[in-house]
């Protein structure tokens, strides 16, 4: 399963970022539980969802800006188009094969494998805004995907069953699939939106799980960084670590590499300088100018930057 850690990387989460993530320690005012004083407490009254504080994809924050002071919508490049398909196929998949698990219980267990098995998206895929090329691609990675989670999770099924024959359902789906996926939460104590959701989520070792199929970003962090601080604010328990998964496609591979992070005290404080300048742009209403490099594939490109638009350039906003 791409959520699930390979032997080597479990060695090395248990032998060395826990300990580590103990050793360092975090500033207590930089825990999530503590809120409602400064430095975590919200300077200003905006309201922002996660990814447009971790996102940094336009360095300047105008995105922002555009989105929450003129309400201007952008436009999802293929590639955005393509990682929500994916997170959503994802997700499906690995509920769905839970559902086959508390459905057919373990003394069913080869109608398991075969629902497994036969898992197939639901179509038609939303493929809207991709050229002819472009969804043929994201189909054929799509399948790549399906077969090699499927294969995962059967075989952590059989490895489960074969360890532990007195098992029963709820435990072999926890023990199958451990993370919650698309885990829900209210991100209001720290300025966030209500509805957030993460990836996925573990609970025996407290793990924000994070999955990426683009390149990676340093300021991917922000994001593992930003859930962390959202479940120590609504549980009151340290979350230390987060993992990004980057999942590339490569001819009919799937490459999955992890990232393990502690969430360390220049991460958390990273996060809330991010948080407070870009809900001032939107409280304030302060327009923050172009980035110095503009994406072509930038949702806001025809916005910010294209010629005959002058109406909409920075300077023409009210
Ligand atoms: S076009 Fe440039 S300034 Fe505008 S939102 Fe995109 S990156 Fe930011």
């Amino acid at each position: 399963m791409m959520y699930f850690l390979a032997d080597d990387e479990r060695k090395q989460l248990l032998r060395y970022y826990l300990p580590k993530a103990r050793e360092l320690g975090v500033a207590e005012e930089l825990r999530g539980w503590n809120w409602h004083q400064p430095p975590l407490e919200p300077v200003y009254g905006a309201v922002l969802a996660l990814y447009e504080v971790a996102g940094k994809y336009c360095p300047s924050g105008r995105d922002v800006f555009l989105r929450r002071v003129h309400g201007i919508k952008g436009e999802p490049n293929p590639a955005m188009i393509q990682g929500a398909v994916l997170h959503e196929i994802l997700a499906d998949l690995l509920v769905s094969a839970k559902r086959a698990i508390y459905l057919h219980g373990t003394e069913n267990y080869r109608a398991i494998c075969e629902t497994v098995e036969k898992y197939a998206p639901a179509a038609p895929l939303p493929l809207t805004g991709l050229s002819e090329a472009e969804a043929a691609d994201l189909c054929r990675k799509v399948e790549i995907l399906c077969s090699f989670e499927k294969a995962r999770v059967l075989s952590r099924l059989q490895e489960v069953l074969s360890r532990y024959p007195y098992i029963g359902e709820d435990s072999l789906a926890n023990l199958t699939i451990p993370v919650v996926v698309e885990q829900k939460l209210n991100g209001a104590f720290l300025g966030l939106s209500g509805n957030l959701s993460t990836d996925a989520f573990i609970f025996s070792e407290p793990m924000i799980l994070d999955l990426k199929f683009g390149e990676p970003r340093d300021f991917h962090r922000l994001g593992t960084t930003g859930y962390a601080l959202v479940m120590e604010a609504l549980y009151e328990f340290p979350v230390n670590l987060g993992c990004i998964i980057y999942g590339e496609f490569r001819g009919d591979r799937l490459i999955v590499k992890r990232d393990i992070h502690i969430i360390s005290d220049e991460l958390r404080q990273w996060f809330i300088e991010e948080r407070d300048e870009k809900a001032r742009f939107v409280a304030e209403e302060i327009d923050p100018g172009l980035a110095d490099d503009c994406p072509a594939t930038c949702p806001f490109y025809h916005v910010c930057c294209a010629e005959g638009n002058p109406e909409l350039l920075p300077s023409s906003i009210p």
